[in-house]
C-alpha cells in the first residue's frame, strides 16, 4: 500500500520498523505470550517505547526539531498502514499511537517551556505516556456538555469529575483533561490542565472492557485533585479550541490503521478461499466467494486513494473539514464490511472468538464511534454541503 511514495527517508523508515517488528517485537510477544486481548504490563510498553526511541522510530512522524523524521501526512499514513497491516500485537506501540509523541508533537506550540520540559519532552523520548480526557459519562457527542471542574484556589486548580473510555489511561503518567473553569459562560469556558495521573485524589478505574477485548480504555475520577495553575496548557478558556484544533488530522490519521486491519483480513481470505475445500475443490472456485473478493479489493483500493489523496491534500495545507469527516465515515464503512466479508469467507473459523479474522471484525466495527461517530461525521459534511459559510 501507498508504494508510490518515494522519499528515501520514508523507505528507510518502512524497513526499519518491519525489521524491529519481526527481529524483535514478535520474538518478545512469543517469549511473553502476549496476545491482543491480554493486559500489557506497562513495563513491556515502556520498554518497546524506549527501544523504539533508540532506533529512532518513536517520534519518526514528528518534524526534525523535534527529534523525528519530518514525514509528512501522506508518508505518516504509509508508517501507520504497514504498522496495522503487521498484525503485531505491540505494533501500536511503535509510534506510540495510544500516548506517545503523535498525542502531542501537534500540541507543542501550546505548552509553556516547563510544560515542554516537564511533561511533552517525555513523552517525545517514550519515558513517560499520556491520554486525552474529553468524554464524560453523560457527555459524548455534544463534548461542550462536559461537567469536570477546575476550579480557583490560590496558586493551585482543584479538579473535580470523572472521564469516560479514555483510550491509553491504563499505562498512561499524565493526563490532558478538558475541564469547565466558567460554568457561567455561553457557551461554558473550557479550560486543559495536564494532571498527573499519581497525584492524591485521582483513580484509573478499568471497569469495562471494549468488544475489542483490548485492555486499553479507562475511566479517571477526579476527586478534588489539586494541581498548579502553571499546569493550564494553551491557555485558560482555550482547551476546546486546543482539542478541535487538530481533530480534522486526527480523523485522517486513524484512517490508514483502518486500512491495514482490513487489508490483513482480506490477505487471510484470499488464502483461505483456496485452502478450504467443500464440494471437492477449493471454495475460491465458487463465484459467490470470488465475488465477495472482488468486492474487499475494491473497497480497499477505494479506501487507499482517498487517503492518498485526502493526505495530499491535508500536505497542501488545504482546509479538510468536509474531506477528513468524509475520509473517516467512507473508510471505516468500508473496511468494516471488508471484515465482515472476511468473517463469511472463513465460515465458522471466522466466527471463532480469538480468530484474527473475528477480532479485526470487532476492532473495526469500533472505528465508526471512537473520534465522531459516523452521524458526527456526517453532519459534518451535511454542513460544508448545506451552509459553508458555518462548517
Ligand atoms: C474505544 C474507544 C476509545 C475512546 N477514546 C477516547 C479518548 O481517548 N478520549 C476521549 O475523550 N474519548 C474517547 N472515547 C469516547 C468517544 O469519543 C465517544 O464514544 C464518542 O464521541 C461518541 O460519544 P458517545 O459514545 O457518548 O455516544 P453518544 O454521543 O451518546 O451517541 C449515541 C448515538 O447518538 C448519535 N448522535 C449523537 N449526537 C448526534 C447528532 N447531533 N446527530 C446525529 N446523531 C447523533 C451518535 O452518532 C450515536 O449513534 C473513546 C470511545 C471508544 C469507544
Amino acid at each position: 500500500m501507498f508504494d508510490h511514495l518515494t522519499n528515501p527517508v520514508l523507505i528507510e523508515t518502512r524497513a526499519a520498523v518491519a525489521r524491529f517488528i519481526e527481529d524483535e517485537l514478535r520474538p518478545l510477544e512469543r517469549e511473553l505470550g502476549l496476545g491482543t486481548e491480554d493486559p500489557w504490563p506497562r513495563e513491556v510498553l515502556r520498554n518497546v517505547w524506549r527501544r523504539s526511541s533508540e532506533l529512532g522510530l518513536y517520534a519518526a512522524c514528528l518534524p526534525a526539531e523535534l527529534g523525528g523524521k519530518g514525514l509528512n501526512i501522506q508518508e505518516q499514513c504509509a508508517l501507520k498502514a504497514d504498522l496495522a497491516v503487521s498484525g503485531a500485537v505491540l505494533a501500536p506501540h511503535v509510534l506510540g499511537d495510544l500516548g506517545g509523541p503523535p498525542r502531542v508533537g501537534n500540541m507543542l506550540k501550546y505548552a509553556t517551556p516547563d510544560q515542554v520540559a516537564r511533561y511533552f519532552r517525555p513523552v517525545i523520548r517514550g519515558e513517560k505516556s499520556t491520554c486525552f480526557a474529553l468524554t464524560e459519562p453523560h457527555s459524548g457527542s455534544d463534548a461542550q456538555s462536559i461537567r469536570t471542574t477546575a476550579v480557583a484556589d490560590g496558586d493551585d486548580l482543584v479538579i473535580h469529575g470523572q472521564k469516560h473510555y479514555i483510550s491509553g489511561a491504563p499505562f498512561a503518567d499524565f493526563a490532558i483533561v478538558m475541564c469547565v473553569t466558567d460554568a457561567s459562560a455561553t457557551p461554558p469556558a473550557i479550560t486543559a490542565v495536564l494532571v498527573d495521573l499519581d497525584l492524591p485524589g485521582v483513580t484509573v478505574e478499568q471497569a469495562y472492557v471494549p468488544m475489542s477485548g483490548q485492555h486499553i480504555d479507562a475511566d479517571i475520577r477526579f476527586e478534588n485533585v489539586r494541581v498548579p495553575r502553571a499546569n493550564i496548557f494553551g491557555g485558560e478558556g482555550r482547551g476546546f479550541k486546543l482539542g478541535m484544533s487538530r481533530i480534522n488530522v486526527n480523523r485522517l490519521l486513524h484512517c490508514p490503521s483502518m486500512l491495514g486491519l482490513a487489508a490483513r483480513a482480506y490477505q487471510a481470505s484470499v488464502e483461505y478461499a483456496g485452502q478450504r475445500r467443500q464440494f471437492g475443490g477449493p471454495i475460491a472456485r465458487f463465484q459467490a466467494i470470488q465475488h465477495m473478493l472482488a468486492d474487499m479489493a475494491a473497497a480497499l483500493w477505494a479506501c487507499e486513494s482517498m487517503i492518498a489523496q485526502t493526505a495530499m491534500l491535508a500536505d497542501a495545507g488545504a482546509d479538510l473539514r468536509m474531506k477528513a469527516a468524509a475520509c473517516k465515515l467512507f473508510v471505516s464503512e468500508r473496511c468494516f464490511e471488508v471484515a465482515d466479508k472476511a468473517v463469511q469467507i472463513h465460515g465458522n473459523v471466522g466466527v471463532t472468538r480469538g480468530h484474527p479474522v473475528e477480532q479485526t471484525w470487532r476492532k473495526l466495527r469500533m472505528f465508526r464511534i471512537f473520534t465522531g461517530t459516523s452521524e458526527i461525521q456526517r453532519n459534518t459534511i451535511a454542513k460544508a454541503i448545506l451552509d459553508p459559510a458555518a462548517a
